[in-house]
């Protein structure tokens, strides 16, 4: 499937006739992969409250994928447009989103405040999903592009804890013209950027921390890229071919310094970055997924769960250090 797209897309093939190898070296350079980027959490997931923070995030993430050429489709909690007891969006929280679509990048919903539909009703959820849509779908128009959303992520990647709601949410979401953004690339990158926020934020009083920070820009690359190599292991497992993976990312401080870093990672292991759309090309993506468990996990893993493996074919997966899990509870 990596061949098709990759002739979609108008990318060299010279390197690819073979797609992706099975036995997945690591630096090869000679492998063509394929990733979507998408970004959680907009306009901020960040301990920093001020906006200029804020901005500051934005364009650092922007900036990367931009460097990159990398498309990216980020997901709204416009919860976050509003400061605490207001009635109307703040319009410079409202103008960080405006910036994505300036350059080009794609918004999708991802609630108003970030509910957990294994936690509350269908109805509640639904109606804070509807709630997430309207200042997203005014600044769509404002680009002339189509006021309709057209992806939603679930908060925590939880997607039902039966599959009554699981389909009920689904079918709804289609009714409004909108498909579910899976993850394939899941990861515990939250936990490195709250470890890279409590360091930033004590650097005020002690200019230490900034050498923490750094360890821990450093740490999260190493993981993020042992956590990619992990999932084209379970790609090839379950498949017996690499997919066009998804990858999940929030907007934070962290990434917004080392995105850049990461995706040149990303490319020497010889990764292009490709739209959701395109991502969703890839016949996996039409795997059926009847995963109703408690975990927010990769779709090739729930793929698998419904399948029937267990066990042994989960196995693997690169863990958080302790240092950086400790640093984060701090
Ligand atoms: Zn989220």
């Amino acid at each position: 499937m990596a061949c098709c797209l990759v002739s979609m897309l108008g990318l060299s093939t010279a390197s690819t006739a073979a797609g992706p190898q099975e036995t997945g070296g690591d630096q090869s350079g000679t492998e063509l992969r394929l990733m979507a980027l998408t970004v959680d959490d907009l306009p901020a997931n960040c301990t920093c409250r001020d906006l200029e923070s804020w901005r500051q995030l934005t364009e650092g993430l922007l900036e990367a994928l931009a460097e990159h050429g990398a498309p990216a489709i980020g997901f709204v909690n416009e919860g976050k447009l509003y400061a605490e007891g207001a009635s109307l969006p703040e319009p410079e929280r409202v103008d960080l989103l405006r910036r994505w679509l300036d350059r080009g990048f794609e918004l999708g919903n991802h609630t108003f405040s970030h509910p957990d539909l294994h936690r509350v009703p269908l109805a509640e959820f639904q109606a804070d999903a509807e709630r997430g849509e309207r200042v997203t779908r005014r600044l769509l128009l404002e680009h002339g592009r189509s006021s309709a959303l057209r992806f939603f992520r679930h908060p925590f990647l939880h997607t039902g804890r039966d599959l009554e709601t699981k389909h009920a949410f689904e079918s709804w979401l289609e009714e409004r013209g909108q498909r579910v953004a899976p993850v394939t690339i899941d990861n515990a990158e939250w936990i490195y950027a709250r470890a890279y926020d409590r360091a930033l934020d004590r650097s005020g009083t002690d200019a230490e921390w900034l050498d923490t920070a750094a360890r821990v820009r450093t740490a999260y690359l190493d993981y993020m890229l042992a956590q990619t190599a992990f999932f084209e292991q379970q790609s090839r497992k379950l498949l017996g071919r690499e997919m066009v993976q998804v990858l999940l990312l929030h907007a934070n401080r962290l990434n917004a310094d080392a995105l850049d870093e990461l995706l040149r990672r990303h490319g020497q292991r010889g990764y292009r970055f490709v739209t959701l759309d395109a991502a969703l090309e890839d016949p996996a993506y039409q795997l059926p997924d009847e995963y109703v468990g408690p975990a927010g996990m990769s779709w090739i893993q729930r793929w698998a769960w419904t399948r029937g493996h267990r066990g042994d074919f989960f196995a693997g997966e690169p863990e958080v250090e302790t240092w950086v899990r400790d640093l984060a509870d701090g």
